[in-house]
């Protein structure tokens, strides 16, 4: 599209007079447009920032119980660039105090001076506080002297407004990316705990084969957890050190929120193995979010080998001391059957992604969120086919090989059959035995972390 100064000064003679016609309907108008030096005006940079600004500038204006109308509103894109305008509904409102407000909107963002928020009186007159703004460049003189002593070339303003629009988006993405991974690490949790009746571990209905926890003990921890997940996301989305230096980074995360744990639940251990599995994939997801804009769970895998590359060798043979660990007593007894977590998380979760999350994908609705029974019953196959496939170390390590088998080969039916007598006769062999397979109620939220990442299509 050819443009020419013609063409922008056509495009800024509508402008005023959709400000006129605003006035004439007795209405202040508030209007949003970008600074942007030259031409093209517009490019995908450019709206992608605008649409972020505008969403903000309505927030901020609501909050200062400044209402916008919501069918007068006209936005479009032409070759003087991104323009928004509107009326403001307040009546009796005076219109400096409003310029005040968005003043204080374009002071106090961080690329505010890329931003002109207008604002029109009811005889169609600018309304102008008399401050002047700064350049966006040296940030040294008022834009208007910059610009009427040539101070800085073309080329430099152009550039120092598209690295400050790339720079503002891309610390935005970060704050977005970061929460919607942290928020479904939470809903994972929550789902699995939700999940009723579960054979040996704590769900809504009762305690399981544990007598010092319940439901609602459950949903302290996870709500400690809640609040420092947003740590490991942050951490693993800013890491640029080499992966394999990242274990200590996340470790230093997870005995911060373990000691949280502990305090909240008087010293029980409720999710001390989930605080470790899911640390590491919200680490390793925000990181390969920060290197892709939308990875695959490939890559998310891939990040998670690399963090834990010789986790099981590392943790579970060095100690040459006397005592050792019921981890290292168990691996020396059981091998890899017996290294529990650290064997999944060295391998990027096989019990996840080859066996559970194939289930979750069948199983789990992708529509019908609100229907209970139907989640609760895809999250019971999920968890059945867990049990079946997953060597719990800590059942290994207290009740041996056999009992170990007997557990998987009663999942294995109960998923055969699907039948709930079964299921209860499950539930109640894990009682009989005072058995809890937590390790794998573990990787059920870690199937449904992944399960949920891959149903956003939009970041
Ligand atoms: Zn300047």
């Amino acid at each position: 599209m050819p443009t020419n100064h013609h063409s922008i000064l056509q495009s800024r003679e509508e402008r005023t007079r959709l400000r006129i016609e605003f006035a004439k309907s007795g209405k202040i108008s508030v209007s949003l447009s970008l600074n942007i030096p030259g031409v093209p005006k517009s490019t995908d940079l450019t709206r992608k920032f605008f649409r972020t600004v505008l969403a903000e500038l309505e927030i901020y204006l609501a909050s200062e119980r400044i209402f916008l109308s919501s069918d007068n509103k006209n936005q479009f894109e032409d070759t003087a660039g991104e323009f928004y305008i509107n009326s403001i509904e307040n009546l009796n409102i005076d219109s400096l105090k409003i310029k005040e407000i968005t003043e204080r909107f374009e002071e106090n963002h961080s690329a505010g001076r890329l931003i002109d928020v207008d604002i029109f009186d009811v005889d169609s007159q600018p309304v102008s506080s008399g401050k002047a703004k700064k350049c966006m460049v040296c940030g040294k003189y008022s834009a208007v002297d910059c610009m009427r002593s040539q101070r800085h070339s073309y080329e430099e303003l152009r550039e120092t407004v598209f690295s400050k629009m790339e720079k503002y988006l891309a610390e935005k993405r970060k704050e977005s990316v970061v929460k919607k991974i942290s928020s479904l690490a939470t809903k994972s949790i929550l789902y699995e705990i939700s999940l009723t009746p579960k054979p040996g571990l704590v769900d809504f209905e009762n305690s399981g084969a544990h007598s010092d926890m319940n439901f609602l003990t459950f949903l302290d921890s996870t709500a400690v957890l809640a609040v420092h997940f947003e740590n490991f996301a942050k951490s693993g989305y800013e890491f640029t050190k080499t992966l394999n230096q990242a274990l200590p980074e996340i470790r230093r995360i997870g005995l911060a929120l373990e000691k949280e744990m502990f305090r909240e639940t008087d010293g029980v251990n409720t999710q001390k193995g989930a605080i470790f599995l899911m640390g590491l994939s919200v680490f390793a997801m925000s990181y390969a979010f920060s290197r892709n804009e939308n990875p695959t769970l490939e890559e998310f895998r891939q990040t998670v080998r690399e963090i834990c590359k010789n986790l099981v060798s590392d943790e579970l043979q060095t100690n040459q001391s006397e005592t050792k660990t019921h981890g290292e007593l168990c691996f020396e007894k059981y091998g890899n059957a017996g290294a529990g977590a650290r064997f999944e998380a060295e391998n990027a979760f096989p019990s996840v992604f080859d066996h559970a999350l194939p289930v979750f994908r069948l199983y789990f609705p992708f529509t019908d969120k609100f229907n209970r029974e139907k989640i609760n019953f895809a999250l019971r196959k999920v968890l059945l086919t867990l049990i079946s496939v997953n060597n719990d170390s800590n059942i290994l390590y207290r009740k041996g090989r056999e009992t170990a088998e007997m557990l998987k080969e009663k999942a294995r039916i109960c998923l055969e059959t699907e039948s709930g007598e079964k299921y209860k006769e499950l539930c109640e062999f894990c009682i009989r035995e005072n058995i809890s397979p937590g390790g794998s109620a573990d990787l059920l939220a870690i199937t449904i972390f992944p399960g949920n990442i891959e149903k956003i299509d939009k970041w």
